[in-house]
């Protein structure tokens, strides 16, 4: 597959190069080749993307909603049909294995452009009356979005805040982030193709300086990123002084309860895929699993003899279930936690090494025996690294749980049914799960409390967050004054 692509930007309907900027060379994390160098925007590059956003959004707002409806879903379709080639270079861009990349990127893209599409037409205000008077509201658009994203999902993430921008009428400039350059522009083709006119979906490339003087500009009116708390700080900060819109999606270090009356086959499965999915790089991982104390350790036999059946290696061959991280740089930040859980006194039980092969492999790796205030257990690491922790009683666990200034994900395992919703009802977070774990369709709001974000996106609540209302009064009689 080519995975060099036309341009490193895409701007006005067309790719755009400027060899000026920075080189960031991609790098395939499998093998630690250069499988494609982009260029970072330059200060002309991201004026044309701004000039470019804003001169083709009013036009694009007056279309009906059916019209704008009608292109997002026909680029759902073109999704769906290149999906074995999008989930390559998602692949290829992340690393993650092809089995999950050929489900979960490129899929669940077509899904928010489908939805948001589906959703266009029926963005309305409303009418309230007032005695004889009355008043409206119009539900407009923002203007320009700009959307910074992490590069754990490059073609999801996209997607996640292109489709509800357009759907309401809005522009966009997509910033990837450095280590994922590649699929966002494969959108932005895609849009182009199915019939988006040109400069509504705009990708340029860069670090975070270029995310920052997009965030910057006067004519920007809405930020969505993805992100880092820390980074989360800087960009809401740098939004802030231009009082603009923003969605902050952060990061987490999400609970995840197993009770005592747990199907532990179910509570295991739940504890892989939220600690080893895309070998640990998703924000909402619950990668404190609270273990009640009298099955603490059949749950981790079982998870061993689980996590031995791992298909750890090429990520293109369809039957690997674990491929490698997406960076060095990433890989080094994770087996240093492994270090950090064994120097402050976790039992390693599972796992914690680099793998000896090319690329950036490290091994699942499970921590029992973790305590609240170890930095395993404190810290969000974004890599394949479990802590697992005992706990008695309910009260004890949700006090733990809640104790983080995290709250974007909590997941329960019980088949006590009063006792899942009392819990769920109590957790301090945006997404929580009963007897599952990770699932985010686009039908459901996903986003964080506390310090995980503000915002939701996906569902009908991005909606609220990629427009605004105007209040329209209408006065039927005269007016009175007081003189
Ligand atoms: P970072 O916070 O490092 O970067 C996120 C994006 O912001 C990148 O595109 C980055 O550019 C850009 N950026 C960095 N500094 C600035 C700045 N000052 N102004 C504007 N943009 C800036 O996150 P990672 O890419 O390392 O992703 C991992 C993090 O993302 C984790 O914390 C994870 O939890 C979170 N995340 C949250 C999700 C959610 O929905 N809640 C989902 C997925 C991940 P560059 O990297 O190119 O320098």
């Amino acid at each position: 597959m080519q995975t060099q692509p036309t341009a490193s930007h895409f701007i006005n309907g067309e790719y755009v190069e400027d060899t000026n900027g920075t080189p960031i060379e991609v790098i395939y994390p499998a093998t630690g080749e250069v499988i494609a160098t982009v260029y970072a925007a330059t200060p002309e590059i991201v004026e044309k993307a701004i000039t470019a956003a804003r001169d083709a959004q009013a036009a694009w707002a007056a279309m009906t909603g059916t019209e704008r409806g009608r292109i997002l879903r026909r680029a759902a379709d073109i999704m769906r049909e290149r999906n074995h080639d999008l989930s390559i270079l998602e692949t290829y861009d992340t690393g993650k294995p092809y089995q999950e990349t050929s489900v979960a990127d490129a899929t669940s893209g077509a899904d928010a452009l489908e939805y948001f599409g589906g959703l266009a037409a029926s963005l309305t205000g409303e009418h309230i009356q007032l005695g004889e008077d009355w008043v409206y509201t119009r539900r407009e658009p923002l203007g320009v979005c700009v959307g910074i994203g992490a590069w754990n999902y490059p073609t999801q993430i996209a997607c996640w805040k292109g489709a509800p921008a357009l759907a309401c009428g809005n522009s966009i400039i997509f910033k990837p982030s450095e280590t994922t350059p590649l699929c966002a522009l494969k959108v932005a083709e895609i849009l182009v193709e199915a019939g988006l006119p040109a400069g509504l979906y705009n990708v340029v490339q860069g670090m975070g300086e270029v995310g920052a003087s997009l965030v910057t500009d006067p004519r920007v009116d809405k930020v969505s990123l993805t992100g880092s708390v820390p980074t989360g700080r800087k960009v809401y900060a740098a939004a802030a002084e231009g009082i603009k819109h923003v969605t902050m999606e952060l990061g987490g270090k999400s609970p995840m309860i197993v009770f005592e009356d747990a199907d532990i086959e179910n509570a295991i499965s739940g504890a892989i895929l939220g600690n080893f999915y895309s070998s640990g790089q998703i924000c909402s991982n619950g990668t404190r699993v609270f273990v009640h104390r009298d099955i603490k350790e059949a749950f981790l036999k079982r998870l061993a003899e689980r996590l031995d059946t791992a298909v750890i290696g090429d990520p293109m061959d369809p039957d690997t279930s674990f491929g490698p991280m997406v960076s060095k740089r990433q890989m080094e930040i994770a087996l240093g936690y492994v270090e950090k859980g064994k120097a402050e006194g976790a039992r390693l039980v599972y796992g914690g090494a680099a793998i000896d092969r090319d690329g950036f492999y490290m091994q699942p790796t499970v921590f029992a025996d973790v305590t609240d205030d170890m930095s395993i257990a404190r810290e969000e690491i974004f890599g394949p690294v479990m802590s697992v922790l005992d706990f008695e009683t309910e009260a004890e666990v949700m006090a733990r749980a809640n104790a983080t200034e995290f709250g974007l994900a909590a997941g329960v395992f019980t088949k006590d049914l009063s006792r899942a919703h009392r819990v769920a009802a109590g957790f301090e977070a945006g997404t929580c799960y009963i007897n599952t774990y990770n699932d985010a369709p686009v039908e459901a709001p996903f986003g964080g409390m506390k310090n995980s974000g503000v915002g939701r996106e996906n569902s009908k609540a991005a909606i609220d967050h990629y427009s605004q209302l105007k209040t329209v009064y209408v006065r039927m009689g005269d007016m009175e004054a007081p003189f």
